[in-house]
């Protein structure tokens, strides 16, 4: 099973997208994790990510499309992944395209999840984040059993830079501008399943395993 996440950012991407993986036992592909790590590792592409990141920007489509490609080579995702945050742009959906074409390889679906503005904004502005191993909490919805620490690794819960405020309203500007063209774009390659983001974490989720259970093989 082969799916692409999209929605706008607080949409609850990453959340369900792990719980897919792990239930499926497939890669969960996330962008803004990898680029995360690049940063904290220090390497050439998360030095030149940062910048963008920090303002809320979108990193330059090749640096993705180079991440995504070596990403997909990896045998780990012959059976199935999740892709979460990639594509954004109509650039990197027609490399995604070519990608797959030459991997021999086809999308099962684009998942998207529609949650209307006040909800992402009111999800992101309390999101926290492990530092350790990146799994998404809120502070109210999706709280961990200790506050400031992971349920799963006991790593330390931070709250990420672009999740403040002023940020907050450029992202979602970014992601009007330049990813909602991906709903038409999808449709028209007949891809398009639009699923109601807006219930709690476990109800999205259900109805998220029926659809994927819908193409399983
Ligand atoms: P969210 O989950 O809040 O939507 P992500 O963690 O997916 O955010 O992404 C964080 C940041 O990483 C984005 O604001 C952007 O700067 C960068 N990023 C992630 N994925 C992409 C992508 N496919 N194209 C360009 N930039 C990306
Ligand atoms: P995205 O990856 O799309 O940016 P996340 O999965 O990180 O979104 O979710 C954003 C925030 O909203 C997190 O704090 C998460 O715990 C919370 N969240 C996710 N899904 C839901 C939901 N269905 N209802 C309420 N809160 C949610
Ligand atoms: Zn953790």
């Amino acid at each position: 099973m082969k799916f692409v996440l999209l929605g706008p950012p607080g949409a609850g991407k990453g959340t369900q997208a792990e719980k897919l993986a792990k239930k499926y036992g497939i890669p969960h592909i996330a962008t803004g994790d990898i680029l995360r790590q690049s940063v904290k590792d220090r390497t050439k592409s998360g030095m030149l990510a940062k910048s963008y990141m920090d303002k809320g920007e979108l990193v330059p489509d090749q640096i993705l499309i180079g991440i995504i490609r070596d990403r997909l080579s990896n045998p780990d995702c012959s059976k199935g992944f999740i892709l979460d945050g990639f594509p954004r742009t109509v650039t990197q959906a027609d490399a995604l395209s070519s990608i797959l074409r030459r991997l021999n390889q086809k999308l099962n679906g684009m998942i998207n999840l529609e949650v209307p503005q006040e909800k992402v904004i009111a999800r992101l502005s309390s999101r926290r984040v492990c530092r350790s191993c990146g799994t998404n909490y809120h502070i109210e919805f999706n709280p961990p059993k200790e506050e400031g620490k992971c349920d799963k690794c006991d790593g330390q819960l931070y709250q990420r830079d672009d999740d403040k405020e002023e940020s907050i309203q450029n992202r979602l500007k970014v992601y009007q501008r330049q990813t909602e063209p991906l709903i038409k774009y999808y449709k028209k390659e007949g891809l398009l399943i639009p699923v109601d983001g807006a219930k709690d974490i476990s109800a999205v989720f259900e109805d998220l395993c029926t659809i994927v259970e819908g193409v399983k093989k």
